[in-house]
């Protein structure tokens, strides 16, 4: 099956045939790999299922654990989005909980749900929809921004109060580099290839 795409470096349309497992085609420009190396089914079930335990961890347990004259206070990611809906800050609320709690686990679910059928040799169903959303929800990810906020907070109430990193923040760092590594990992020219062999 030859592939038609566009360099992802030089934006050069270049026709890509058939390519044996394990072969790679470059940019006749620029030399840009246009494909990545091969679709991998393990891996990528392997990096969702970690994604979403680390999603869970960082629901669950205390991000910040704040220390005022020896009285400690856990703040939580969820914790947190409730007493921000109670203040009445609906927008806010909204935005914060798509960008940074819906729309990881939307990816991961979705990533899941692409490729858990291909090991019965059955092509998802509302593959194209679906593969759309899973595009469009990546930029509705903002972890790193969230990140680097607890971060800035931390060193601000620094200054007040003793702060402890919470489990969740590392399960939060997990999550960030876990859904890196799945949009590293997924070869979705490869993907396509195994989908046309799915009945
Ligand atoms: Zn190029």
């Amino acid at each position: 099956m030859t592939i038609r795409t566009a360099c992802p470096d030089c934006d050069l349309l270049v026709t890509v045939p058939a390519l044996p497992e394990g072969a790679r085609a470059y940019c006749p420009r620029c030399g840009a790999s246009l494909t990545q190396g091969g679709f991998s089914f393990q891996l990528l079930l392997a990096l969702t299922i970690t994604g979403i335990i680390f999603w869970i961890t960082s629901l669950v347990q205390p991000l910040l654990v704040l220390e005022v004259n020896g009285v400690a206070q856990a703040v939580g990611l969820w914790q947190g989005t409730i007493s921000m809906l109670h203040q009445g800050e609906i927008l806010l609320t909204l935005l914060f909980a798509m960008t940074t709690i819906v729309a990881p686990v939307l990816q991961l679910g979705i990533m899941l749900w692409l490729i858990l059928p291909l090991a019965w040799g059955k092509r998802p169903w509302a593959l194209g929809w679906l593969f759309r959303l899973f595009r469009d929800n990546e930029q509705w990810m903002m972890l790193e921004v969230f990140f680097l906020g607890v971060l800035v907070t931390s060193v601000k109430l620094s200054a007040m109060a003793q702060v402890v990193p919470g489990w969740s923040l590392l399960a939060f760092i997990g999550l960030m580099l876990t859904i890196a590594a799945i949009q590293i990992a997924f070869d979705v020219d490869g993907y396509w290839r195994e989908v046309a062999q799915c009945t």
